[in-house]
Order: C-alpha cells, then sequence, then structure tokens
C-alpha cells in the first residue's frame, strides 16, 4: 500500500510448546482476544479460550486479578494441553500482578506473556518495586511482556506531573495534547525502564489505547515514529454491535494502512449471552477487507433489493458464509491457499452473471419474476444450472468440489501446482 510507512519493528516471539507466533518484524499481523469469564471457573474459562482459539485467534488473554484466578491458571493450561490446543495464554495483571506472580509460580509458569499497566501497579517508590519484581520474574523465566497503557488508567503521578509543568509554560498546550503526550511518554518510558532493567528489546511489545479514534491515531503514530517496539493496537472500550464494529473497524483501517499494528485485538462488548468469538471474526475481516491478511474464502454478496422480495437470496448468503467457516478449520489443513477463494453470491439478472463471472464460483439468482433457474459460474465461465428445491445444497456441494480440484493438488509446503 502506498501510504504505508517504511519502520522496521523489533521481532517478539510468544510460544507454548512448538506453537510460535512472532510479532512485528515484518510477520503478519496476529489477530488476539481476551475471554470474559470468570479466570477461577477452569472449566468455562478453558471452552472459551478453545473456542476463541478454533475461531481463528493467535493468542488469548486472559485477566488474572485474584488468588483464585492465579491458582487456575496452571489448570487452564493443562486443560488446554489435554484438548491439544496449544495457544499462548497472556495473563493481564493490575494492581496486584507482582504478588501474584511472585507467589504462584505455576501461573507465571503456564502463561506466555505478561501484560503489565504502568498505571495500575502502585504509587512513589512502591510502582518502581512492583514493575521490578514483575520484569525479574519474566526475565527469569523468559517470557516476554506487553507494556499496555491505557487511558482510563493513565500513570496519575506522570500525568500531574506533566500537567503542573505544562501550566508553568508561556503558552500551555492543551490538557488533550498532554495527555496524549503523557500516554506515549507513559508506555515508551515503562518499556525503557524495562530494559534498563536488562530485558532485551525483543521481549518488549507496548500499547497504548484510548477509545476516541482520532486520539488513537494520533498516538500510535508518534509510538510508531519514536521506538521500534512491536506494537499491539486496538481502539479500548470501542462498545456495543453496530457502533463497536464501526468503530473499531475505522481506527484499525487508518492505523494499519499506514502500516501500524504488529497485532490487534477488537475490544466488543458483546450482548448478554453474545458470542465472543465474534471480536476474532471482526478483527479478521478487517484485515482480509484491507488486504493484509486472508483467513477465509470471501463471499461477495449483493446488499439485495426490490428485485429479491424473497427471503431465499439471504439465506443462501448466510447458509454459505457460515458453510465456508465452518469448513475452514478442515480446509485450511487440506487445502493450503484456499483462503485466498472468492465466492459471488448475487441476487438477480442485473449484477449476478457479471459479478459471478469475475469470482471463482459465483451463483445468480432468479429476481422477482425472472425464470426460476440459478447460472453458477466458475473461473469465470458458465457452469451449471441450479434449480429446484435444492439450490443452497447443491452449490455448496459445487463450492466444496471447486476447492477440493483446485486446492487438493497443491504442494502444501510451496503453494504451487
Ligand atoms: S444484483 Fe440484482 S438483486 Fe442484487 S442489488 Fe443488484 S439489482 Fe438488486
Amino acid at each position: 500500500m502506498s501510504s504505508r510507512l517504511k519502520r522496521e519493528r523489533n521481532h517478539v516471539q510468544v510460544s507454548w510448546l512448538n506453537n510460535r507466533v512472532n510479532l512485528g518484524g515484518g510477520n503478519p499481523v496476529v489477530v488476539q482476544s481476551m475471554t470474559n469469564t470468570d479466570t477461577s471457573d477452569v472449566i468455562k474459562t478453558s471452552i472459551q479460550i478453545k473456542d476463541l482459539a478454533d475461531a481463528g485467534s493467535e493468542l488469548v488473554r486472559i485477566t488474572v486479578n485474584s488468588k483464585e484466578a492465579a491458582k487456575a491458571v496452571p489448570d487452564i493450561r493443562n486443560q488446554l494441553d489435554r484438548m491439544n490446543c496449544n495457544i499462548p495464554l497472556i495473563g493481564d495483571f493490575h494492581f496486584n500482578g507482582h504478588k501474584l506472580l511472585r507467589d504462584f509460580p505455576g501461573c507465571a509458569e503456564s502463561l506466555s506473556k505478561f501484560r503489565i499497566n504502568p498505571g495500575n501497579i502502585g504509587r512513589g517508590e512502591k510502582k518502581d518495586t512492583h514493575f521490578a519484581e514483575m520484569i525479574e520474574i519474566a526475565m527469569r523465566l523468559d517470557k516476554p511482556i506487553r507494556i499496555g497503557v491505557n487511558w482510563g488508567s493513565l500513570d496519575q503521578e506522570l500525568l500531574a506531573k506533566r500537567m503542573d509543568y505544562n501550566a508553568s509554560l508561556k503558552n500551555p498546550k492543551t490538557p488533550d495534547l498532554v495527555m496524549r503526550e503523557t500516554l506515549v511518554e507513559s508506555a515508551l518510558g515503562s518499556a525503557r525502564k524495562a530494559q534498563q532493567l536488562g530485558m532485551g528489546k525483543n521481549k518488549i511489545v507496548v500499547s497504548a489505547k484510548v477509545s476516541k479514534l482520532q486520539d488513537l491515531v494520533t498516538v500510535y503514530k508518534e509510538l510508531y515514529k519514536t521506538s521500534d517496539f512491536p506494537l499491539h493496537v486496538g481502539l479500548t472500550e470501542a462498545g456495543l454491535g453496530i457502533k463497536g464494529i464501526v468503530s473499531s473497524a475505522s481506527a484499525l483501517s487508518i492505523l494499519l494502512n499506514y502500516g501500524i499494528g504488529d497485532t490487534i485485538r477488537v475490544s466488543l462488548t458483546p450482548q448478554p449471552g453474545g458470542d465472543r468469538r465474534e471480536e476474532v471474526y471482526v478483527a479478521q475481516q478487517i484485515l482480509q477487507s484491507l488486504g493484509v491478511r486472508a483467513f477465509s474464502p470471501e463471499v461477495i454478496a449483493c446488499p439485495g433489493c426490490g428485485r429479491t422480495t424473497s427471503t431465499f437470496f439471504q439465506e443462501l448468503a448466510e447458509n454459505v458464509q457460515s458453510y465456508v467457516r465452518t469448513s475452514m478449520k478442515d480446509w485450511s489443513v487440506k487445502y493450503p491457499g484456499c483462503e485466498n477463494l472468492n465466492i459471488a453470491v448475487m441476487g438477480c439478472v442485473v449484477n449476478g452473471p457479471g459479478e459471478s463471472e469475475q469470482a471463482d464460483i459465483g451463483i445468480s439468482l432468479p429476481g422477482t419474476g425472472e425464470q426460476p433457474v440459478a447460472p453458477v459460474f466458475i473461473d469465470g465461465k458458465r457452469g451449471p444450472t441450479l434449480k429446484g428445491e435444492n439450490i443452497i445444497n447443491d452449490f455448496k456441494d459445487l463450492i466444496g468440489q471447486y476447492v477440493k480440484q483446485r486446492y487438493g493438488k497443491l504442494d502444501s509446503k510451496t503453494g504451487k501446482d
């Protein structure tokens, strides 16, 4: 992309057993997510982590906020290992992280990375002691860390110092600007402190999340320009439903388009009883829509209009989307490269044949008043015509056959015929 900045990032590896996830250093942008179960509930938390991993999350963060949670972490790790799920786990620590990591060595060992929030580790001298204690444990166990600053828990002592200094200037800056500068200073200052304590640069990831889109962009551009730590990017407290999805997509798209972001998380507030995996799907879709990474075949569907008065068209589009999503677990192993497939599901003859011809495989359904037949286009050429009650399953069968024929013969290492 022409607007991508060119600054090289350091490389940090986060691993568990033989699963190595690489952040920065030119590696693909990594998708991560966070559980919302009570970590002390081993079964519920393990199930949610497995669901998130199966959905495509490459790292999962869990809160470690109490003795009970810290005690549960090794059990969660064992449970996941028994399920052959070797996704690296990140422990999210605030206030008492130094104590929990010290008093529960099994917890520290079972985690693959620690998130440390410099605004939530104590005040005055204690802040430095607690920070040093966490860094010492991470170094002893060879674990990477993320310095994760957040607008809502910004280091208040640092902010007060910066505000006082600003007030003494002849031409003081706006409080918002001072706040943004303090976020960057808190993140990079803490990362430098970790280095002074002996931690290697290849063990440090940085983030400074805010909830306002334009502030996030400004803060991350500054982090990007002034450091080469891999950056974890996300709009914090993005919110519910459409608002959360649109705000996150807008913010991340701007940054990713500049080449900023080595790992992303979409922080959505789920509906009560909602599906936590949504944040993974949204993150993947953002990367896929930007052409940064492909995760699963792209289903192109027209929006429908007065020419599609029945619900059949929507049912087909939804069916194809969920068929592709559920098949990917198997396809991604057997048919490497199939994530680049394009499928078109079109509602009528106006744009249906044209769009379907452009896709690898596409179907043009009959609109209202058209003959009840649905031509399928394969590799730009007209293929079978579907009709009758079984169009949905017949089309899914054709997609399955196409994937098998086109990607089944590729060499899994080279991706070539
Ligand atoms: S392809 Fe046909 S049904 Fe779909 S939006 Fe265009 S005119 Fe409407």
